[in-house]
């Protein structure tokens, strides 16, 4: 696949763990939108600065910052050859960004109930050594390393709700929009990781 690949999903569908596996099989690099922001944070540059706040109340940063951040990170060279964007777009005016930069041939949507998300966001810990995520019930880590995981700081259910309504005011209209373009294909996140893993291995031999 020459172009792009979008995933697609509500906040803790599971977009982060089948990322590492689709760069994997199709070497293009991942780009997450919400771990530049994290690291933008962490280094506390201006725009860490700026995003910090929205982040940590579960609302969307604001679509200038992010198509900035877009823009910059496609002019890398190991983007030539398309990239797999989880997290992004996440709005109309992003996607209207997107379309004029880059070639998207796939947009795949974790599809989750909402009932399930809480559950799985406020169990999610990640290992700050590896970045390797887990989940208190449905992936536990190693013994070993447990005392090293930490929790996302938007990771709590006041701001689960806030970007659940984010996800359904701003960014589930984008749905109608890739499936009209006719590049849409839909996973049931709603299984076992590995199980969503080899619909989505499908898709990508498909296209
Ligand atoms: P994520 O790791 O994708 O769940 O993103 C964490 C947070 O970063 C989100 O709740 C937003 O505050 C922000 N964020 C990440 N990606 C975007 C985006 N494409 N547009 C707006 N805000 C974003």
């Amino acid at each position: 696949m020459s172009g792009s690949i979008v995933l697609f999903g509500p906040p803790g569908a599971g977009k982060g763990t089948q990322a590492d596996a689709i760069v994997e099989s199709t070497g293009k690099p991942q780009v997450s939108t919400g771990d530049m922001l994290r690291a933008a944070v962490a280094q506390g540059t201006d725009l860490g600065m700026e995003a910090k706040g929205y982040m940590e109340a579960g609302e969307l940063v604001p679509d200038s910052i992010i198509i900035g951040l877009i823009e910059e990170r496609l002019t890398q060279t190991d983007a030539a050859g398309g990239v797999l964007f989880d997290g992004f777009p996440r709005t109309i005016p992003q996607a209207e960004a997107l379309e004029k930069i880059a070639d998207i041939s796939l947009v795949i949507s974790i599809e989750v109930p909402d009932e399930s998300i809480v559950e799985r966001i406020v169990g999610r810990r990640m290992d700050p050594e590896t970045g390797q995520i887990y989940h208190v019930k449905f992936k536990p880590a190693p013994e070993l390393i447990q005392g090293r995981l930490v929790q996302r700081k938007d990771d709590n259910e006041e701001a689960v709700r806030t970007r659940l309504s984010a996800y359904h005011g701003q960014t589930s209209p984008l749905k109608s929009w890739y499936s009209e373009a006719g590049i849409l294909s839909s996973v049931n996140g709603n299984q076992a990781i590995a199980a969503v893993q080899e619909e989505i291995s499908a898709l990508l031999v498909q296209s």
